[in-house]
């Protein structure tokens, strides 16, 4: 089973038409930062690939002035980054 992670301060945003933009509820445009996320073998927490994968996170530059630039993701899928929130489980279509 595949984990499905959104971004947690898009579920707090809007998207301004007139900037183009996303508008954090606090009335920021969100901006972009590169993190780093250490991909785990699963062997032991120390022992890695070296892999790392690197993403582009939406943030509030208001709100979250100091976001994390590193995490890391495990063999499930699982990202450990305050940043990532599980997405919620939705309902299938029942048509
Ligand atoms: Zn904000």
């Amino acid at each position: 089973m595949t984990k499905r992670y959104e971004f947690k301060v898009l579920g707090e945003s809007t998207l301004d038409d007139t900037t183009k933009g996303w508008k954090h509820k606090c009335g920021a445009i969100l901006m972009g930062k590169t993190v780093f996320l250490t991909v785990r073998d699963g062997v032991s927490s120390l022992s890695g690939s070296g892999e790392v994968q690197r993403e582009v996170v939406p943030y509030c530059p208001t709100c979250e002035p100091n976001i994390r630039t590193y995490g890391s993701i495990s063999p499930d899928g699982t990202i450990d980054h305050p940043s990532y929130i599980l997405e919620q489980e939705s309902q299938p279509a029942s048509n």
